[in-house]
């Protein structure tokens, strides 16, 4: 495609990576640098200090793990060669992660150090030998005073985050820290915001390093008018499961995909199979042939999901799109607009939808800044949500059957049906039918909402929606407790889904024991179980023939109710 760009073209091999790495990198699934890998991997290798405005989800660690990488691979490895200081414990052990990853085959030993963790356990590691060290200030300190963090051999110090750890009051302790390593080591300061004092940490502690900034504002940026831009904000272990819900209430005619890796692409075509769309990975991994096949199948619209990484999805034209996902937030605002620049073309709408994980939520923010078009947070649909609206397509799949001249043939079904049964209830079960075979699966998980600015620590919010407490053993607790005297209250496994009634309930007990309907007491019909109340003395009568017969021609499970899990 025209708008691809030279640099786009700049692959890891071309950085001056060592094969080490660039194996771990497409182990990883990794097609090409982001543009701040592009930026600082050549610079940084060459020696210089770096200071980048960047902020989470733009690549930035390993824009700093592969060169640190590859300087513990040129040391003699008796002490720790880089020192990363991070701002929480929680980015501790991410960036550790991140670091192990690429370092793997290398053989790198990588520490996560931070406060509320045991000492002891850091001080082995330190003993037994680390290449990495990835700190908070506080917790560096204290090692630094007891002199068990040794430096002598750091040739490079990475302040992530910078700002935020002058939010969080160590200034002090950075300086303090800095003072402490070689004075020839090589400095990388990260930022998402560049305030003064950054800036004078800068100018303290940094030589002439290069500046790099992602996501300057671009005169071309500008984005088509015609898209709506709305993302969501949901923590990584919901994303797949979110993505499914949001794509079932937009119902997508067809839509693509974007991920950032091979294996991202492979497993989330995987889950949206399974959730039954029509969903078609592609990826650089793949041969031209698979390709074709996939384009194929695409443009003869037999499938309507393409999940691509950016590299796969170069150059490819699809007209009928009506939606663009980004399932990450892409690490760049240019990408972003190239990405959404595939619909809302030839004055049809167009659909951007964006997970965003909590942090990065500050990218969010720059991509509206840069491209000048807001970006509307909205909530990951509900369970209810969900039911709704398939509802109201069941709804609408039945008014355009209602139009139809063919309904004719039917009609000696309904009469015959007609004879023991009321029209209206012969409606129902035409329409539960009509529905459960339109809606598939029941997904019946709450996604759990995120608060949409997290506080600086924030771990994501795990806070239930109104909808995830339906039937709460409590409810029932308390009903139970309004039971009337000498009478005890059985679950029955059936309820209104099921089309039961109070009378149905009544019969089958009346029926099959001694019972009468009037020794029944109180009942409860909820939408997947009932409630009745029976003379205690007839409790196991009840269960014994319940056992043997059916409701509404269903084997039922009964039971006495429970105060723990009366729904099951
Ligand atoms: P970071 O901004 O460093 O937190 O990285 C954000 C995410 O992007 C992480 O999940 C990385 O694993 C992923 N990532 C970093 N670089 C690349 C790349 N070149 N290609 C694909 N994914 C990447």
């Amino acid at each position: 495609m025209s708008e691809t760009e030279t640099t786009e073209n700049i692959g890891f091999a071309d950085l001056g990576l060592r094969p080490e790495l660039l194996d771990a990198l497409t182990e990883l699934g990794y097609e090409e640098p982001t543009p701040i890998q592009r930026e600082s991997i050549p610079r940084l290798l060459e020696g210089r200090d770096l200071l980048g405005q960047a902020a989470t989800g733009t690549g930035k660690t390993a824009a700093f793990a592969l060169p640190i990488l590859e300087r513990v691979m040129d040391s003699d490895r008796t002490a720790p060669t880089a020192l990363v200081l991070v701002p929480t414990r929680e980015l501790a052990m991410q960036v550790s992660e991140a670091v192990h990853r690429y370092g793997r085959a290398a053989g790198a030993r990588v520490l996560p150090i931070y406060g509320g963790q045991p000492i002891g356990r850091q001080l082995d590691a330190l003993r037994r030998g680390v290449d990495v060290v990835i700190a908070t200030p506080g917790r560096a300190l204290d090692h630094l005073k007891r002199r068990t963090l040794p430096l002598q051999s750091i040739q490079m110090v990475v302040l992530d985050e910078a700002d935020e750890m002058l939010d969080m009051g160590f200034a002090e302790d950075i300086e303090s820290i800095l003072q402490a390593t070689p004075e020839d080591r090589q400095t990388v300061l990260f930022s998402a915001t560049m305030p003064g004092r950054i800036n004078g940490i800068a100018k303290r502690h940094l030589t002439d390093p290069v500046r790099i900034e992602i996501a300057k504002a671009t005169a071309d940026s500008a984005t088509a008018p015609l898209v709506r831009q709305t993302a969501y904000i949901v923590s990584r272990a919901h994303k797949a499961a979110a993505l499914g819900r949001i794509l079932d209430v937009e119902s997508p005619a067809a839509a693509i995909v974007f991920c950032r890796t091979r294996h991202e692409v492979d497993s989330l075509a995987e889950t949206l199979n399974g959730r039954g769309y029509r969903a078609e990975g592609l990826h650089g991994g793949m041969s031209q042939e698979q390709r074709d096949r996939v384009m194929g199948r695409l443009r003869g619209q037999t499938a309507e999901l393409l999940v691509a990484t950016d590299v796969a999805a170069r150059g490819l034209d699809v007209d009928h799109l009506t939606h663009v996902v980004n399932y990450d937030v892409p690490s760049a605002p240019e990408a972003y607009v190239h990405r959404i620049g595939r619909v809302g073309r030839a004055g049809r709408e167009g659909i951007a939808i964006t997970l965003a994980e909590p942090r990065e939520q500050r990218l969010l923010k720059n991509i509206e800044r840069v491209t000048g078009s807001p970006i509307s947070i909205e909530k990951v649909p509900t369970v209810e949500d969900l039911r709704n609206r398939r509802m109201e397509l069941t709804m609408a799949t039945l008014r355009e059957t209602l139009q139809s001249d063919d309904l004719d043939r039917f009609r000696t079904v309904v009469e015959s049906l007609s004879e023991d049964s009321d029209l209206f209830q012969i409606a129902l079960a035409a329409v539960k039918l009509a529905h459960e075979a339109t809606v598939g699966s029941e997904d019946i998980e709450e996604i759990p909402e995120v608060a949409s600015r997290p506080s600086r620590n924030a771990k994501d919010s795990t806070k239930r929606g109104p909808h995830a407490k339906k039937g709460s053993p409590s409810q029932k607790g308390s009903r139970r407790s309004e039971g009337s005297a000498g009478m005890t209250r059985l679950y029955f496994g059936a309820g209104r889904a099921t089309g039961i009634r109070p009378k149905d309930l009544v019969g089958a007990i009346a029926n099959e024991t001694k019972l009468s309907g009037k020794d029944i007491g109180s009942i409860e019909i909820q939408d997947r179980f009932s409630l009745v109340e029976v003379p205690e003395s007839a409790v196991d009568e009840v269960l014994w023939a319940m056992k043997r017969t059916t409701l509404k021609g269903k084997k039922t499970k009964v039971r006495r109710e429970r105060f723990d899990s009366p729904s099951d």
